[in-house]
């Protein structure tokens, strides 16, 4: 779905002459723009990828390094996001007859299906699904850096019953043990 939309996210599958043959991209606001999630206002992301070759196909080594710009759920003014991890995948080559019978995960990799005669592989669905999933439910300025005009009608305050809620535990005051 998305070869139009960011064809810089792809990695050639054939012709490669090195391995792990590493490439790097840039993410911006623009991508999430082109997924319609308005939930990242702004996104400033360094991706290493790199493709190493194996018996059955490929492994895939993602790291993501940079940083997302989300709004907070306290004050909604801009917030940075800073991020750093990384994600494996295997990519395996599979006929279709294979494909419903293949595991979903190989040495805790997840196992991407890959059509026979792919020559790419596009990382924008990947590359989405990592950066959302990385997104806490609740993300906020640390304590006292949020904006005080937003926040001074706000019951949601550090300590408060906002934040009381958030723990999994909350519930338990009011059990009659
Ligand atoms: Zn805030």
């Amino acid at each position: 779905m998305n070869e139009t939309m960011t064809p810089e996210l792809q990695i050639p599958l054939t012709g490669l002459k090195t391995y792990p043959e590493t490439t790097l991209f840039s993410v911006s606001g623009d991508f999430f723009e082109a997924f319609g999630q308005e939930e990242v206002l702004d996104a400033d992301v360094c991706l290493t990828a790199s493709l190493d070759k194996e018996a059955s196909g490929f492994s895939l080594d993602l790291h993501f390094e940079g940083r997302l710009v989300l709004r907070c759920d306290r004050c909604m003014e801009e917030m940075d996001w800073p991020l750093s991890f990384s994600a494996r995948y295997a990519l395996r080559r599979a006929s279709d007859k294979e494909l419903e019978d293949v595991e979903e995960t190989e040495d805790g990799r997840e196992i991407i299906p890959l059509d026979a005669s792919d020559k790419f592989f596009d990382l924008s669905q990947l590359v989405y699904d990592e950066l959302f999933l990385s997104i806490p439910i609740r993300h906020t300025h640390p304590d006292g850096k949020c904006n005080p005009e937003s926040t001074k009608y706000l019951t949601d305050k550090p300590g408060g019953e906002g934040e009381m809620m958030d723990t999994p535990f909350a519930g338990l005051k009011d059990l009659k043990l």
